[in-house]
């Protein structure tokens, strides 16, 4: 049985900046990947961690989620983009951290989007379920954006689970899609597969999201089975980011991780998505990688029921999901 975590980081992935014009893409910068390295250095981590090499992703596997003219255009715009989530060998280590950049989880077959070029967790999964001849993945996005490009890839796709809670605002937050509420749960045989999660209000805490993986995720996961789990790990969930302004420590990832561990057998690779504040990024990146190698997660206080905002969407998505997963069939 495979064991160790492998952590994926090239400096490559830290030399180059983003050429769009938008202001809004200041914060996706270089640091967000060395500060976290660094940190990981710190306490010890690396040092821990099986270290895979990198390597520049195919153009067959990039060709898996993207269409040839959205793979040339990319290219122009920008050069020494390393795909690396294919890169994380589920046969040689049982877990893995890939420190990567940009995100990857709003980019779309044919466009770019939101900082996203190459849709990195997109492309491992479906290069898992072809090449592997997995049946069942689960894709976890705890970013505080909504993975719209993995849910277009995968809507109608029952091999593949995708959960993504996200900052909503009643559509008012970005991207601003009536697809990211709780009501798209699939199309066609992939109904049940899709659990979007808003977050109607900012602020959200540890007990928030404990309660979102209690109530929501975790009974469909174990129903679902993975064979496979994919984190989307956007750490702007986190408190201090200005993006998602909500208000769960960095401690709350190595829970998430640890809840997550006892799927599919260990086999889980989580991939850098957001986030923007440089401290609580790094210290939610090595709680991540240090529950991987398997130190228990630090305790948690002040816990206490979640918010009247946070049960209203766990409540709605619970009843939305009523009828494709037994766990909620009481609710139907
Ligand atoms: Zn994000």
């Amino acid at each position: 049985m495979a064991s160790g975590s492998a952590l994926i980081f090239d400096e490559e992935m830290s030399r180059y900046k983003l050429l769009w014009k938008d202001p809004v893409c200041e914060i996706e910068v270089p640091e967000r990947l060395t500060v976290s390295y660094e940190a990981l250095k710190t306490h010890g981590v690396t040092q821990r961690c099986k270290q895979l090499p990198v390597r520049q992703a195919t153009e067959q596997e990039i060709l898996l989620a993207h269409s040839p003219v959205s793979k040339s255009f990319v290219f122009i715009l920008v050069r020494n983009i390393w795909s690396t989530a294919t890169s994380i060998s589920i046969r040689e280590v049982r877990n893995g951290m890939a420190l990567v950049r940009p995100p990857g989880h709003h980019s779309q077959r044919s466009a770019a989007n939101g900082f996203c070029v190459f849709n990195n967790v997109a492309i491992a999964a479906l290069h898992a379920t072809k090449n592997y001849n997995l049946k069942r993945v689960l894709i976890v996005d705890w970013d505080i954006h909504h993975g719209q490009g993995v849910q277009y890839c995968f809507e109608e796709d029952p091999s593949v689970l995708y959960f993504s809670w996200h900052r909503y605002e009643n559509q008012t937050f970005w991207p601003n899609l009536p697809e990211s509420d709780y009501t798209s749960v699939g199309k066609g045989k992939g109904c049940g597969f899709n659990i979007n999660l808003p977050w109607n209000k900012v602020g959200m805490t540890n007990s928030d999201y404990l309660a979102a993986f209690f109530h929501v995720l975790l009974p469909v996961a174990y129903e679902f089975d993975p064979e496979l789990v994919l984190v989307s790990a956007g750490f702007d969930s986190a408190i201090g980011d200005p993006e998602g302004e909500m208000c769960a420590i960095p401690e709350i990832f190595a829970h998430l991780t640890q809840l997550l561990m006892p799927l599919a057998a260990g086999k889980m690779c989580v991939v850098l998505e957001g986030g923007y504040n440089l401290t609580s990024l790094a210290q939610s990146v090595c709680q991540t990688v240090q529950t991987l190698l398997g130190d228990p997660a630090p305790r948690l206080s002040g816990l206490t029921a979640a918010c009247e905002s946070a049960l209203e969407s766990i409540q709605n998505v619970r009843n939305a999901q009523s009828s494709y997963w037994s766990c909620f069939k009481h609710l139907g």
